[in-house]
């Protein structure tokens, strides 16, 4: 159920002249910040203010805690130190990432810097006229210069730093558990504020 201050103010702007599709929406951060407010669960608050404020919270922390308390979380083997604390801030990552489908290698910014390894294999085709040199800025090779684009399992894996193969088998299922953690958050987030105004600030975060 939505608070009953997000309503009122949901409410308050449901009759507001430019409220309908297609017009500018004039809901601003403050109302979205007072909205969040309102919420009682402090994960699910705190989420809002990360994911639909991008507020510069780390949450990392708070969800690895939370994912040890799981009993089937005692035998995960890390391969290295802090790797299930990776898998908790990569499972932030990519949830804000899906927020705008912003593209995970140029951050949404549609350009990328060539590096020494791009331009010697790019270079190699001895037709190719104009060389590339490292440090142009090109279109990103990853989303096309779209600056959109979904996680892959390959973007997992890299963050993660371990090969493809040790990503699907055993850590894929097990960061399921994780995501699991951050929906649960988002769930109660969205019962807080209503599915309806949380697709409106998202519109809003999409076009920004
Ligand atoms: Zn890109």
């Amino acid at each position: 159920m939505p608070s009953e201050e997000a309503l009122k103010i949901t409410t308050a702007r449901s009759h507001h002249p430019s409220d309908d599709p297609g017009s500018d929406n004039p809901l601003t951060s403050e109302d979205i910040g007072h909205i969040l407010g309102t919420i009682q669960n402090p994960n699910a608050a705190d989420f809002g203010r990360y994911y639909l404020l991008e507020e510069n919270i780390d949450l990392s922390e708070r969800l690895y805690k939370q994912i040890q308390a799981f009993p089937k979380v005692k035998n995960w083997y890390e391969p290295r130190d802090d790797f299930i604390l990776d898998l908790c801030r990569l499972a932030l990552r990519e949830v804000l990432s899906e927020v705008k489908s912003r593209c995970w290698t140029c951050k949404g910014s549609k350009g990328m810097r060539l590096t020494k390894a791009h331009v010697q294999a790019m270079n190699q085709d001895p037709r190719r006229v104009q060389k590339f040199r490292e440090g142009q800025l090109i279109d990103c090779l990853k989303c096309a210069g779209t600056g959109r684009r979904g996680v892959s399992d390959h973007d997992r894996a890299d963050f993660l730093g371990i090969p493809m193969q040790s990503f699907k088998d055993p850590w894929k299922p097990r960061y399921g558990v994780v995501m699991g953690k951050v929906n649960d958050w988002h769930t109660v987030l969205t019962a807080a504020i209503g599915p309806g105004l949380e697709r409106k600030i998202l519109q809003k975060l999409g076009e920004a």
